[in-house]
């Protein structure tokens, strides 16, 4: 399988409809990648930003999705309704989910296979707290989030991987090279155990955590990256674009 890189958005819940010109920037800047480009925005500009990434190679996300197809859930957004809406992808999983809403990896790897079913790809976030980091529990939280979220049926084009430390995030701190280096190959290596060495190199392992212009770079280098996935410098296209063309 070609496996192209990636460099995901995640734009969490920021965003009205004039954000939506950041999203037409990058359309007209990046008219042809050579990396794989996402934008998340919140559900309620997802229909109206896959019309202006359209005509583009701009994939269009959600930020979550319920496990069911339909029914009494007041308030949520099943799978086929993304894929209604015109997204491509959903984020699944993300630790502000895990934490703010209790989410379980059980009930991930659930939303997971809703996702494959109406023919999203399930973007499947994994990170260690600062205290299990401090605590050298890192590779045993990421063995456990990793097998408990991945639905039978995952493969390298219907699932991508980020890995983000949950003290990284917004915060502006980042792991040494090493330390993303080593959790990138640890899950590569469980990916293998489970769907075979050939399967586990297909799919794209995002790093995510302060990613920003100046870090992507170094960051990029790093085995077993194969892109980013962005919060806070995804929601403007002049620090977006550059690392999307750090990715290139
Ligand atoms: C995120 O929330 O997925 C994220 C990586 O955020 P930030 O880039 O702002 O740290």
């Amino acid at each position: 399988m070609m496996k192209r890189k990636l460099a995901a958005g995640n734009w969490k819940m920021n965003g009205t409809t004039p954000s939506l010109a950041e999203l037409q920037a990058l359309v007209s800047v990046h008219k042809t990648p050579s990396v794989d480009i996402l934008i998340c925005p919140p559900a309620t500009l997802i229909a109206q930003a896959a019309g202006i990434s359209a005509d583009s190679t701009i994939m269009i996300g959600a930020q979550d999705c319920h496990a069911a197809a339909s029914g009494a859930h007041t308030g949520d957004i099943s799978a086929p309704m993304l894929a209604d809406a015109g997204a491509g992808a959903v984020i699944l999983g993300h630790s502000e989910r895990r934490e703010n809403h209790n989410e379980t990896s059980d009930l991930v790897a659930k939303k997971a296979l809703a996702a494959h079913a109406a023919s999203l790809i399930a973007l499947v976030c994994l990170g260690e707290t600062l205290a299990q980091r401090e605590g050298a529990q890192t590779l045993d939280v990421i063995a456990d989030q990793l097998a408990g979220s991945l639905p039978d049926g995952t493969t390298g084009a219907n699932t991508v991987i980020a890995y983000e430390p949950i003290w990284a995030i917004g915060t502006g701190l980042t792991p040494s090279l090493e330390q993303i280096g080593e959790v990138h190959a640890f899950i590569r290596s469980r990916l293998d155990d489970r769907f075979g060495a050939g399967a586990a190199q297909d799919f794209r392992l995002l790093y995510g955590g302060s990613v920003k212009p100046e870090n992507a770079a170094e960051i990029f280098a790093t085995s077993n990256v194969d892109g980013a996935l962005v919060g806070g410098a995804s929601l403007k296209a002049d620090d977006f674009s550059p690392i999307i063309n750090a990715l290139e």
